[in-house]
């Protein structure tokens, strides 16, 4: 097994080039800087800085692993101080993976916490390529920006967690290993390995089937999927990750689902976000508009459309004798700020679905007007362009559909305003069609 291990630590490059990062200071109060045998350097490899094709040589990409303080009980300890460095290194891994210790990382909260703490600066100070939280350690893959240093970067990055999660936990001393341990990456071939094996270490470790299951990792694609199996290690330890977020969803009224939305981390737009914007009107609106995702105004007062696209569709709406919050309501299809505004990544908008249907759900409108071709697209669950969508009723479970454009853009393109009063003109027609229906019977 653990020669099986070395194999695919050589065959990735990843063994024996570690290198030891000591410039991060014990944290998390008093602690075992200094007295654990795991202080001394596990393998002191090159660190050579090699030819970076398309990665930036200056500042270089490092892969990284820390671990939690009580990530290697002492017997593991004591037995790896008779191996040979490079022994030490592969069985240290394995004795990771298999999840030694309090594997206080399993705990969401604390995950979560290291989460925001990982992702608060990353595009500013950091570029993170890859990352994964396992139960007792982490992985890194990531890019140090400008001025900042890996040990600057690392050293915030673990102190911040180690306050919350002690604050968590209600605890106090060590809660990281002091070290890191980095390996530059040499080449877009070592980079390639290094992220795959970021992504793939829950796999591995026996945690989730599939990597994008693993909703502590760069590589999740989605929350209705995971599948987490019980978190190997000490008896009575972290908890299991839940499987059942969207059942849960389904089941709240509106005060339980608009705290879950406050206080919702579960994709990455969390970490960027001032306020959420969780949707604003008649709770019993026959009238829903969708958008796309708040913009700097929306994301600064928590309510939809409120800049410059919400005066317009103020306008829209009165040019229909409608009112926001007569009769109507207004959401979107992320609940956070995608930062610059730019366009909600699919696994984002499939993160924050669950709460739009059950808004609507709730609701129960008439009929729902998809402002845009990313709120249409992601309604409809198909790829189609606004052109091909306009004009028809379409269908989102069970509800009618229209499709017309977004006011951001008819701000910026003026000849389509009239292409978007012919939408609200059928709009109109369509929604007096769905009364006449409800209230003639046939
Ligand atoms: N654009 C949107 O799609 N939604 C808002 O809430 C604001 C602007
Ligand atoms: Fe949660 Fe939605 Fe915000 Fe993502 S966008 S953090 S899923 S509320």
């Amino acid at each position: 097994m653990s020669s099986r291990r070395d194999e695919m630590l050589k065959e990735m490059g990843l063994w024996p080039r570690w290198r030891l990062r000591q410039g991060d200071a014990p944290l998390g109060g008093s602690g075992s800087a200094g007295d654990s045998p795991a202080a001394a350097p596990l393998v002191q490899g090159v660190h050579s800085r090699g030819y970076l094709p398309h990665l930036k040589a200056e500042g270089g990409v490092y892969f990284v692993t820390f671990r939690l303080a009580n990530s290697l009980p002492g017997d593991v300890l004591r037995q790896l101080e008779t191996l040979t460095p490079e022994q030490r290194s592969s069985q240290i891994d394995e004795h990771l993976d298999a999840g030694y210790g309090e594997a206080w990382l399993a705990v969401p909260e604390i995950a979560n916490a290291l989460r925001n703490a990982l992702l608060h600066f990353d595009g500013s100070r950091y570029r993170l390529q890859a990352w994964v939280i396992m139960p007792n350690h982490v992985h890194l893959l990531i890019e140090p920006l400008g001025k900042h240093s890996l040990s600057e970067v690392l050293q915030g990055v673990k102190s911040v967690s180690a306050h919350e999660a002690n604050r968590i936990l209600g605890r106090e001393g060590a809660f990281w290993q002091p070290e890191s341990y980095d390996h530059l990456v040499r080449d877009s071939g070592d980079f390639d390995r290094c992220r795959e094996y970021v992504l793939q270490n829950p796999v591995k470790a026996g945690l989730v089937s599939a990597a994008h299951e693993y909703p502590f990792s760069s590589g999740f694609r989605g929350a209705s999927s995971i599948a987490a199996k019980h978190v190997p290690g000490r008896a009575g330890g972290a908890p299991a990750l839940r499987d059942d977020r969207r059942t849960r969803i389904m089941r709240m009224d509106w005060s339980e689902l608009k705290a879950c939305v406050a206080s919702c981390v579960d994709c990455e737009l969390h970490a960027r976000r001032n306020k959420t914007v969780f949707g604003v009107g008649d709770e019993q609106a026959s009238w829903l508009f969708v958008g796309e995702g708040p913009g700097a105004d929306e994301d600064a007062q928590g309510e939809p459309f409120v800049g410059q696209a919400g005066r317009l569709l103020d306008s829209m709406l009165a040019a229909i004798e409608l009112k926001r919050g007569h009769d109507v309501y207004i959401g979107n299809i992320v609940k956070c700020r995608p930062p610059g505004n730019r366009t909600p990544q699919p696994q984002e908008a499939l993160a924050c679905e669950p709460y739009l249907q059950r808004q609507i759900e709730l609701i129960k409108p008439a009929l729902i007007v998809a402002l845009g071709k990313v709120a249409a697209v992601n309604l409809l669950g198909r790829e189609a362009t606004i052109a091909s969508l306009r004009g028809k009723v379409h269908e989102y479970r069970g509800t009618a559909l229209i499709v017309t454009y977004h006011p951001a853009y008819l701000l910026r393109s003026l000849p389509d305003k009239a292409k978007a009063w012919a939408d609200l003109c059928f709009a109109v027609d369509t929604m007096r069609g769905l009364k006449e229906r409800v209230t003639t019977p046939i």
